[in-house]
């Protein structure tokens, strides 16, 4: 079986385990790196950006006066020590299979992988235009992570109300679209609730609406703005399972780049060092496997090399 091959069987388990296994009673936990959406009810492990929004927005809740109790000073550091417990937990994942998560394990990822195939089917090329500004867009994400941090800051701090405290998940699209795959289409409406909530519904619509066209014209779109793996980044480094490179044994046929469906250019260009880190990389290995050099990419748990690229096995590809 080859390594595409394996990944797809895998991002169909992991969608069907993270999306239907709360029915089976399956709970993976709160902290997982990657958008495994709590809005489905079914949902087997949920998605950090939640959890991580609300331990922002009460952080410093105790100071203002909805606090009832003795010890504010107290309960600001009882929140910090819960944010930090949560943030260990989603960092050792992180650290164990690194960006993984996006290019395996993501529900999300994988729904926007569905759309791509759409797309080849009807033999519509990529957007040139989403390409040649790739670079721009792909900085979005850093702004989202700082709105999804500062928002929740100021609820925390009584200057916003509670409707902001999941300031991302308002407007994150996996909202509106997943819950579909169990037949729940209520965050496909405008909410009435209030303002806020109508305000945010709108803005949900909207977004979801650009997102699909985007999906449908560029590979994985939405991924260029996750704030997920604008978080997965920070740990640049510390990844125990990656792609690395030996320059040396490169021929420069220009196959890693061709398969890379992030269009990572650092791949192929890097003539000097073996880190070929991007940071929209989704480590799905494509590029390993469609190298054509004998040990020029390899896949790294650790300090142990799990598959290297060869002449042979691109041969047959
Ligand atoms: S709405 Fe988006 S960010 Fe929020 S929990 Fe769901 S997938 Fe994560
Ligand atoms: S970057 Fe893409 S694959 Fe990774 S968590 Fe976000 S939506 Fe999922
Ligand atoms: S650089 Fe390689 S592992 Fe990363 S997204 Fe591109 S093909 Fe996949």
């Amino acid at each position: 079986m080859s390594v595409t091959s394996l990944r797809v069987v895998i991002q169909h388990l992991a969608f069907i385990i993270l999306t239907y296994g709360g029915l089976l009673r399956i709970q993976i936990g709160m902290f997982i790196p990657c958008l495994s959406c709590p809005f489905v009810y079914s949902c087997s492990g949920y998605c950090y950006l939640l959890i991580f929004q609300r331990s922002v927005g009460v952080i410093l809740l105790p100071l203002t006066a909805v606090y009832q109790g003795s010890d504010p000073y107290g309960a600001i550091w009882s929140n910090f020590l819960l944010f930090l417990g949560g943030l260990g937990v989603f960092s050792i994942l992180v650290i164990l299979l690194g960006k993984t998560w996006c290019g395996w394990l993501c529900p999300f990822g994988l729904f926007q992988e569905w759309i791509t195939r759409l797309r080849k089917a009807f033999r519509i090329r990529e957007s040139e235009i989403i390409l040649r500004h790739k670079h721009i867009l792909s900085k979005i994400k850093y702004v989202l992570l700082v709105y999804m941090i500062v928002f929740p800051l100021l609820v925390s701090v009584g200057i916003l109300p509670v409707d902001f405290i999941l300031a991302f998940c308002n407007i994150c699209p996996a909202k509106a679209l997943m819950p579909l795959f169990i037949g729940d289409f209520q965050y496909m409406a405008l909410d009435m609730s209030t303002g806020v909530a109508f305000g945010f519904s709108i803005a949900l619509l909207a977004i979801t609406a650009g997102m699909l066209i985007g999906a449908f014209f560029k590979d994985k779109f939405f991924c260029l703005f996750c704030p997920m793996l604008a978080i997965v980044n920070l740990y640049r480094g510390l990844y125990l399972l990656k792609v690395v490179k030996d320059p040396k044994a490169c021929h420069g046929c220009g196959n890693c780049r061709r398969t890379c469906s992030m269009d990572n250019e650092t791949i192929y260009r890097e003539r000097v060092k073996s880190n070929v880190y991007d940071s929209d990389c989704m480590a799905c290995f494509k590029c390993a496997e469609g190298c054509a050099a004998d040990k020029s990419l390899f896949v790294k748990l650790g300090p142990f090399k799990i598959f290297s690229s060869s002449r042979s096995y691109a041969s047959k590809r």
